[in-house]
């Protein structure tokens, strides 16, 4: 039944596949998984910016409990603007990536 590689075997996403090797991984899964899998978890944060001082999470969390609506952005924007308020001497380290 192989006519291709040395052998076939089953990816449980996307069924049979020829291997080339004995320990070939299903070339479907890899050109689905690009550089950096496991990260691209925080949906909806533009570029992968993210405040050190205000976790992606803690947005999360807000708008969750329907605290905001704003995007992540905004929101962290807002809170340093009324941190500023409390502590003058505040330094926004700003978004890293
Ligand atoms: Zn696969």
């Amino acid at each position: 039944m192989a006519d291709k590689g040395i052998g076939v075997n089953r990816c449980a996403t996307h069924g049979e596949y020829y291997m080339d090797a004995a320990d070939s991984e299903c070339p479907a899964c890899q050109d689905e998984d690009p550089a950096g899998a496991g990260e691209g978890s925080e949906e909806n944060i533009s570029h992968g910016s993210v405040h050190p001082d205000y976790p992606p999470l803690d947005w999360r969390n807000e708008v969750m409990q329907d605290n905001t609506r704003r995007s992540y952005q905004d929101w962290v924007a807002s809170e340093i603007e009324q941190r500023l308020d409390d502590e003058p001497d505040y330094k926004d380290p700003g978004f890293q990536d």
